[in-house]
């Protein structure tokens, strides 16, 4: 009996010394405390993980001591409820050592009880979990970073496709602003397009809300136009502003446009709010770099949509201009004629139109050539194109023959209209291969929407034989009215 009871003891000796033993050398953090909470007892990982010793917490609720200004308050809350509950919980919470540095722990804090059921003690164990943290967070960075880019290749390929279902310039542009406003929201932007003579760069379109970019750049102005590629400012420690930009410290990027192997334009995209100690400069660093990969890939598709558009207007531009003079074909004359008069007709507005024809064109062929022939037709067309506008648009319809349509022009308007046009033309000195040729003139008859009929075939009918009456009355002149059918002779009436 009391070998059994002396065995029986000593199996408890044992099992309390391995349980000192586990407790003491533990890498856990152990706090054992009473029913009130008050500390009462700590293991030595306590004290490495924490700085704090027994008599710091001793008699003291654990998380008053360890817990701090970025502990999380609810989940703070969740532990004094178990514990008023006596119920076991485990939680992630940060924790504070007695230098202030914080560090993140897995918590978890059991009651005991003794064998008669009555609460005794709480024991709280807290393993030190900064380092999985660390891992989750970045995990957490990288997994959002990968959402972002992920949206962001959408919106990419979205905005591609509708760069290429531009029809026109203006729809382009239009696109681009929205896109480029979308894709980078914090950054303003403008795109510029070279004029003709490429002599400067004219702003196309701009988004964002400053309100001040430059309308018209010189290519001298910018570091990208005159390096021939993109530029970005804000982003190395040596660099310079380019001059279109004035003073502004903002980060921005220039990119060129580059349509078939030529510069046609500039993108250029503004980070205002970006300026040096506005955000932190890591951040600002990362967002940058982010938002010029973006921008190069938009610079890109931006490039080709506008070689793209360009082609297709000139295709487009090809079916309804004329090759050798650069104005309206025929084609085009028809539709639009017929349109414009069945508006004019419905709407009560006046239309002209002017009929023209090179008088003895066939004696340019003759005497000097087809190619001196061909050089007085696009003489008379540059002028006829000079005069060209919103109201007037110049149609070349057959081998000499021109047609100006003339919205909102009544007969005297018209009149005068084509007898400056008569007068310029005369006044033109055309030569080809260094020949100078002789004067050229032309006929000219006007038809006239209301007087001449309501449809198109009649007003174009009376120009032509308004035309004709020109010609017969010795050419170089202009004649508005058809010539009236010779009157029958009346009967004189006898009186
Ligand atoms: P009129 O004063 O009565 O108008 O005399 P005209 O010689 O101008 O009239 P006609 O209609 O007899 O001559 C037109 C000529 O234009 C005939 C044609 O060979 C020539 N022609 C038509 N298209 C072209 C072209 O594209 N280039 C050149 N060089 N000649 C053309
Ligand atoms: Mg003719
Ligand atoms: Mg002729």
């Amino acid at each position: 009996m009391r070998a059994r009871q002396t065995a029986t003891r000593r199996t408890a000796d044992t099992e309390a010394f391995y349980a000192d033993l586990v407790t003491r050398h533990s890498s856990d953090a152990v706090v054992i405390s009473d029913p009130e909470r008050r500390a009462l007892w700590v293991n030595p990982a306590f004290t490495a993980q924490t700085g704090f010793a027994l008599c710091d917490i001793a008699g003291k609720e654990p998380g008053s001591v360890l817990q701090g200004p970025e502990t999380d308050t609810e989940t703070a809350r969740r532990i004094e409820q178990a514990c008023a509950q006596r119920r076991e919980i485990r939680v992630d919470i940060l924790n504070y050592t007695k230098t202030g540095e914080s560090f993140w722990i897995d918590l978890k804090v059991t009651p005991v009880y003794d064998p008669n059921g009555r609460h005794t003690h709480f024991i709280s164990t807290m393993r030190d979990i900064t380092e999985r943290k660390a891992l989750e967070e970045q995990n957490e960075a990288m997994r959002h970073s990968e959402e972002l880019r992920q949206s962001e290749r959408q919106l990419l390929a979205l905005t591609s496709e509708w760069l290429y279902s531009a029809k026109s310039l203006e729809e382009l542009l239009m696109v681009i602003q929205r896109a480029m406003h979308t894709l980078i929201p914090e950054a303003d932007g403008a795109l510029y397009i070279y004029d003709e003579s490429r002599s400067a760069l004219n702003l196309a379109t701009s988004w964002g809300t400053m309100p001040d970019f430059a309308r018209h750049i010189l290519p001298d102005d910018c570091w990208a136009l005159r390096r021939g590629r993109a530029y970005a400012y804000g982003l190395k420690p040596i660099q310079f502003t380019c001059d279109h930009v004035g003073k502004r410290g903002a980060p921005y990027f220039c990119l060129p446009v580059i349509a078939h192997g030529q510069t046609i334009g500039l993108m250029h995209v503004v980070f205002e709010g970006f300026e040096e100690g506005g955000i932190m400069r890591h951040m600002r660093d990362e967002v940058l770099r982010n938002r010029w990969d973006i921008s190069l890939i938009c610079g890109e598709q931006i490039s080709l949509a506008i070689a793209n558009v360009r082609l297709r207007q000139e295709l487009q531009d090809r079916s309804v201009r004329d090759a050798l003079t650069g104005l309206w074909n025929r084609r085009w004359f028809m539709e639009r004629a017929n349109r414009e008069c069945s508006l004019a007709a419905h709407e009560n507005r006046p239309l002209a139109l002017i009929s023209l024809d090179v008088d003895h064109f066939k004696s340019f062929n003759d005497r000097f050539g087809h190619e001196a022939g061909d050089a007085v037709l696009r003489g008379v067309g540059q002028v006829l194109q000079g005069t060209a506008g919103s109201l007037v648009h110049a149609c070349r319809v057959g081998g000499e023959e021109f047609v100006l349509l003339c919205l909102d022009h009544d007969e005297s308007a018209a009149l005068a209209q084509a007898e400056t046009l008569r007068e310029a033309i005369a006044a033109l000195s055309v030569s080809t291969a260094g020949q100078s040729l002789p004067q050229v003139t032309v006929s000219a008859g006007l038809g006239l929407l209301g007087r001449d009929g309501t449809e198109l075939a009649q007003v174009m009918k009376a120009a032509d034989l308004a035309l004709y009456g020109a010609k017969a009355q010795g050419r170089n002149r202009v004649v508005s009215a058809p010539p009236r059918p010779t009157a029958a002779p009346v009967a004189q009436e006898q009186g």
